[in-house]
Protein backbone atom coordinates (compact mmCIF):
# COMPACT_ATOMS: atom_id res chain seq x y z
CA UNK A 1 0.00 0.00 0.00
CA UNK A 2 1.81 3.49 -1.40
CA UNK A 3 1.73 5.99 2.07
CA UNK A 4 3.06 9.48 1.85
CA UNK A 5 3.37 12.46 -0.87
CA UNK A 6 4.87 11.12 -4.23
CA UNK A 7 8.68 12.59 -4.93
CA UNK A 8 8.40 12.04 -8.57
CA UNK A 9 11.99 13.38 -8.79
CA UNK A 10 12.86 10.14 -7.31
CA UNK A 11 14.17 7.44 -9.47
CA UNK A 12 14.16 3.74 -8.29
CA UNK A 13 17.36 1.59 -9.09
CA UNK A 14 16.82 -1.38 -9.98
CA UNK A 15 19.97 -2.61 -9.64
CA UNK A 16 19.01 -2.83 -5.57
CA UNK A 17 16.13 -5.05 -5.97
CA UNK A 18 16.68 -8.39 -5.81
CA UNK A 19 15.07 -9.59 -9.25
CA UNK A 20 12.58 -12.88 -7.54
CA UNK A 21 12.27 -14.08 -11.62
CA UNK A 22 12.01 -12.97 -15.08
CA UNK A 23 9.40 -13.32 -17.74
CA UNK A 24 10.12 -13.41 -21.57
CA UNK A 25 7.71 -11.54 -24.06
CA UNK A 26 5.22 -14.51 -25.94
CA UNK A 27 5.97 -12.48 -28.94
CA UNK A 28 9.04 -11.75 -29.86
CA UNK A 29 11.10 -13.24 -27.21
CA UNK A 30 13.43 -10.26 -26.70
CA UNK A 31 11.53 -7.87 -24.22
CA UNK A 32 11.84 -8.97 -20.75
CA UNK A 33 10.37 -7.95 -17.52
CA UNK A 34 11.81 -8.62 -14.05
CA UNK A 35 9.56 -9.53 -11.16
CA UNK A 36 10.36 -8.31 -8.16
CA UNK A 37 8.44 -10.63 -5.25
CA UNK A 38 5.25 -10.23 -7.22
CA UNK A 39 2.45 -12.70 -7.48
CA UNK A 40 -0.76 -12.58 -9.60
CA UNK A 41 -1.16 -11.28 -13.26
CA UNK A 42 -1.15 -8.12 -15.04
CA UNK A 43 -1.60 -6.95 -18.70
CA UNK A 44 0.94 -4.82 -20.28
CA UNK A 45 2.55 -4.20 -23.57
CA UNK A 46 6.05 -5.40 -24.38
CA UNK A 47 8.61 -3.03 -23.73
CA UNK A 48 9.93 -4.04 -27.25
CA UNK A 49 7.43 -5.01 -29.76
CA UNK A 50 4.80 -2.89 -27.82
CA UNK A 51 2.00 -6.41 -28.20
CA UNK A 52 -0.13 -6.76 -24.87
CA UNK A 53 0.49 -9.57 -22.83
CA UNK A 54 -0.70 -11.52 -20.07
CA UNK A 55 2.33 -11.56 -17.55
CA UNK A 56 1.72 -14.50 -15.08
CA UNK A 57 3.68 -13.69 -12.13
CA UNK A 58 2.90 -17.34 -10.34
CA UNK A 59 3.79 -19.41 -13.18
CA UNK A 60 6.52 -17.64 -14.63
CA UNK A 61 5.24 -17.66 -18.20
CA UNK A 62 3.26 -14.56 -19.89
CA UNK A 63 0.93 -15.13 -22.47
CA UNK A 64 -0.53 -13.77 -25.74
CA UNK A 65 -3.77 -11.27 -25.00
CA UNK A 66 -6.24 -8.94 -26.61
CA UNK A 67 -6.57 -5.56 -25.50
CA UNK A 68 -9.24 -5.04 -22.88
CA UNK A 69 -12.43 -3.24 -24.51
CA UNK A 70 -13.48 -0.42 -21.92
CA UNK A 71 -16.35 -0.79 -20.21
CA UNK A 72 -18.84 1.79 -20.30
ZN1 LIG B 1 7.70 -8.49 -27.34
Amino acid sequence: MYKGELVIEDIVDLNSLEATDTIKCPYCGKGKIYVYSATGMVSNPCGVCGRIALWDFDHHTAYKANIRKFAS
